[in-house]
């Protein structure tokens, strides 16, 4: 068995420290090599069930979590994740694409970059904040848009090589050699941590205090269901768990599910997806019907990929509405607005911890119900509310709003914002129907 990882405080807060919520402790885990195998991923769900509530969940920036443990169960579950011989990452949170090294698309292979970053802040990542975070994309068929990072990297080609846009908190992007790009990420994370746990990139002198940087293209991630052709002529195929979560039979049935399609192994993936990888064209089939028959996304058209729910009530003690329990009706009422343009958020309360980003309509959680925010995040939440209760007639009202001709769902829901008819829907329920706090 591996040696259990330092104690080092603030060295991975979610795997060594895990969070009070509202059904529990909760602990996330990102496999250090992003790729775990099909009995490892049986073997969690064993001891999901074994020390926490069976409930399992996979994050939006691609962690995998296990929920409901207790003060004396989290250290079996440590052992035992240890004991099926995975490695849980621990320090300063690198983000690369999963198929990192696998894809053919990508300009640049991210895995060498981020061992010289890992390396070289060896000796001062327990001083750095545990939501300090670097992200080195190279460029391949899964971008990291979505993800904020302090230090951004982003693979771009310069004539028959590959040099990295460099962007430190919101700062300007420099194109720099591989080195160099380390140098500079290096540079930065130090200065980072010698300002305190509590600082980030744009409290560092001449990073002007703009939010940390993403790719530019609003923070909109793209969601790797399907099919990824891979080198050596194989293939990835991702699938989503429905809004991220699942019991631990069900990740113990797509574990089986990928040796029986003979996948090597399974990586979680942004946006909540499952990456099996290795698989021929046929196994990449069989891989998805089985998961498609188990409940989960296959298709990136499915509406669900559009919602993002964090688990709200009764999960989580801040919450003011069983938001994940809603998601499914949400996404059935709103399916003809889910054309691709429309993003939407379940939020339990005002802090967003399932899409921190701006979407085109974000439900937030507040004392007296429902607010309403459009093209905004879950901070942005002021009344009016309507009951909890209400929602699925109002949306049933909003989704029958005909469309102008070759006007998207975005497009309506500007029109219908601009005619104040979003807000008058809001104050309307708010209005004649009594408030429910769950
Ligand atoms: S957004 Fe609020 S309710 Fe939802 S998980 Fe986070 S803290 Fe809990």
């Amino acid at each position: 068995m591996s040696p259990r990882p330092p104690a080092r405080r603030g060295a991975c807060p979610a795997f060594l420290a895990p969070m009070e919520t509202g059904d529990g402790l909760i602990l996330r885990l990102v496999p250090a090599e992003r790729a775990i195998s099909p009995d490892q991923l049986r073997g969690l769900a064993r001891a999901a069930t074994a020390f926490g509530n069976s409930m399992m969940e996979i994050t939006a920036r691609g962690s995998l979590q296990v929920r409901g443990l207790t003060a004396e169960t989290v250290a079996p579950l440590q052992d035992a994740v240890l004991a099926l011989g995975i490695t849980p990452r621990v320090g300063l949170a690198i983000d690369i694409s999963p198929l990192s090294g696998l894809d053919p698309r990508e300009v640049a292979d991210a895995r060498p970059l981020a061992r010289l970053i890992r390396e070289g802040t060896a000796g001062f990542a327990g001083k750095l904040g545990p939501k300090v975070s670097v992200v080195v994309d190279g460029g391949g068929a899964i971008g990291l848009s979505g993800h904020k990072a302090d230090v951004r990297l982003i693979a771009v080609r310069s004539g028959a090589d590959a040099r990295w846009s460099a962007t430190i908190g919101g700062g300007m992007p420099e194109l720099l050699a591989e080195q160099e790009a380390a140098t500079r990420a290096l540079d930065a994370l130090s200065r980072i941590a010698a300002l305190g746990r509590r600082a980030r990139a744009t409290d560092l002198p001449g990073c002007a205090s703009t939010p940390l940087a993403n790719s530019g293209d609003g923070g909109t991630p793209s969601t790797p269901l399907g099919t990824f052709p891979l080198v050596e002529g194989r293939f990835a195929c991702g699938i989503g768990l429905p809004f991220g979560a699942g019991a631990a039979d069900l990740f113990a049935a797509l574990a089986d599910a990928a040796d029986k399609a003979g996948a090597r192994d399974l990586r979680p993936a942004t946006e909540r997806v499952l990456l099996a990888t290795g698989l021929d064209a046929e196994g990449a089939l069989a891989f998805a019907a089985e998961a498609r028959r188990l409940g989960c996304l296959t298709a990136p058209d499915d509406p669900r990929a559009f919602i993002a729910a964090c688990p709200g009530a009764p999960a989580c003690v801040c919450a003011h509405f069983p938001a994940r329990d809603l998601a499914a009706g949400v996404a059935d009422a709103l399916a003809p607005l889910l054309d691709g343009t429309v993003t939407v958020h379940l939020s339990g309360c005002a802090k967003g911890c399932a899409h921190p980003a701006p979407a085109t309509l974000t439900f937030v959680g507040m004392d007296e119900g429902i607010a309403l925010v459009h093209e905004g995040a879950p901070s942005g939440a002021r009344g009016p509310v309507i009951a909890v209760d209400a929602l699925a007639a109002t949306l049933a009202t909003l989704a029958a709003t005909p469309h102008a001709p070759g006007e998207t769902g975005r497009g309506l829901l500007a029109r219908m914002q601009e005619a104040g008819l979003l807000a008058g829907l809001w104050l309307r329920e708010g209005n004649d129907r009594p408030m429910v706090k769950t």
